[in-house]
């Protein structure tokens, strides 16, 4: 079958909740992907920074095609061999006394705002059902209904009400907004994205999250730091809040937990945060499963052994170096931190970022459009220097061809 088949069998079989660009990808390794007809890209989006480890690591596909071989799933109505080891392992690396795990970066989210809720309860001595939890204009933290209720872009909430009540919407990177919101004794947590992603790489001013935490915590109030996209060194640290040496009260981790080859998510707590929680008061069939427990250890260890952090950092100020050389009246501006980056995009000819991202496919890169005219550029943490500035060439040529095409 052509690209035009497998595109055809998704607009005829399957929903149509997504936009993608046309393009049919069959085979992955490192850095690149394949198309079904052999044509190999750049990938600049890694399924939204879930493979920043780089398409089928070895390390990561032999663990999990040996743990597949000998148990996959048991549900947590037994013990498994793998939980107790994984559950070590996450906890010591990233200094916390427990995980609770789940699967999706949503189902993570959603379970930090339920430990959130019952810690007032139970701890801050908020009265039941008056818990609010202050959130950010412009997030993305998922799709299910609470985490809609959350947003305030109309295409992730609009049609879907009625919404679950209890969230306070500040402006982000706003802290005097932040300190109002504060003032009310129901607060019991403030959920936010160190980096905006899906909102187009919005980065907060520098001392914002240090800020945001320690006006916290002289609130009683959870600092709660949704990592799914930032983590995992990404931004060019472990997580995006080290950069300002903040230690969330519950992290939400997802997406390259698994280095991209199954949904695992997890939220990191202290005791005295997730014991609030009881035996059958939470919980999902797959979390924690010993497959996952497998694959997420090798995920963290390759990220710590291959010091991805450290090419992240390195090799992000190259490319946003790079990228701002490039001359081009369609650029409007280049930002981001690590090798989380984003150009916005000023049209020209009626070209817009999609007619972009559709030249950088034909030239070989592939990238996707967020909010229209933002295009964010993602690339696997194993990129080597010598591909950032060929994928710069890429993106130049293309933005070049485009403004002469009318
Ligand atoms: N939180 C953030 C910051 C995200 O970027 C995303 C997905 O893009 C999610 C949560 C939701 O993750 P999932 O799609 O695995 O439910």
């Amino acid at each position: 079958m052509l690209t035009e088949n497998y595109i055809a069998l998704e607009e005829k079989y399957g929903a149509h909740n997504y936009h993608p660009l046309p393009v049919v990808l069959s085979k992955g390794e490192g850095v690149f992907l394949w198309d079904v007809e052999g044509k190999r890209y750049y990938d600049f989006l890694s399924a939204y920074s879930a493979v920043n480890q780089g398409h089928c690591h070895p390390k990561i596909v032999n663990a999990m095609i040996e743990q597949a071989k000998t148990l996959t799933l048991t549900s947590r109505a037994f013990y498994n061999d793998c939980l107790g080891p994984y559950e070590k392992f996450i906890t010591e690396f990233f200094g916390y006394e427990k995980i609770l795990p789940m699967n999706s970066g949503a189902e993570a989210d959603e379970t930090a705002l339920k430990l959130c809720r019952r810690w007032a309860y139970d701890k801050k001595g908020i009265k039941e059902n008056e818990a609010k939890i202050i959130v950010c204009e412009g997030n993305f933290h998922g799709r299910t209904i609470t985490v809609i209720s959350m947003s305030n872009d109309p295409d992730s909430y609009k049609g879907f009400g009625p919404y679950t009540p209890g969230f306070i919407k500040i402006p982000y990177n706003d802290l005097s907004a932040l300190s109002k919101a504060l003032e009310d004794p129901n607060v019991a947590g403030f959920l936010v994205e160190p980096i905006q992603g899906e909102a187009g790489v919005v980065v907060p001013d520098e001392g914002y999250l240090s800020k945001a935490y320690s006006m916290c915590k002289a609130k009683k109030v959870l600092f709660i730091a949704d990592e799914v996209q930032t983590g995992l060194a990404r931004t060019g640290k472990m997580l995006a809040c080290d950069h300002e040496n903040v230690k969330p009260d519950i992290l939400i981790l997802g997406k390259a937990l698994s280095g991209g080859t199954m949904p695992i998510s997890a939220v990191l707590a202290d005791d005295d945060v997730m014991l609030v929680i009881k035996p059958g008061e939470h919980g999902s069939t797959f979390g924690g499963n010993p497959l996952a427990a497998k694959v997420a250890v090798t995920a963290l260890q390759v990220l710590k052994e291959e010091k991805l952090d450290e090419n992240a950092e390195k090799l992000g100020s190259l490319f946003r170096q790079e990228v701002r050389k490039i001359k081009s009246d369609m650029i409007e501006l280049v930002r981001g931190k690590g090798l989380l980056n984003a150009i916005v995009i000023k049209p020209k000819n009626g070209k817009e970022a999609w007619d972009v991202c559709l030249k950088m496919r034909d030239n070989g890169l592939l990238a996707k459009p967020t909010h229209g005219h933002i295009i964010r550029f993602a690339p696997p943490l194993v990129i080597t220097e010598e591909q950032i500035k060929e994928a710069v060439k890429i993106i130049e040529k293309s933005l070049q061809e485009i403004s002469e095409s009318i």
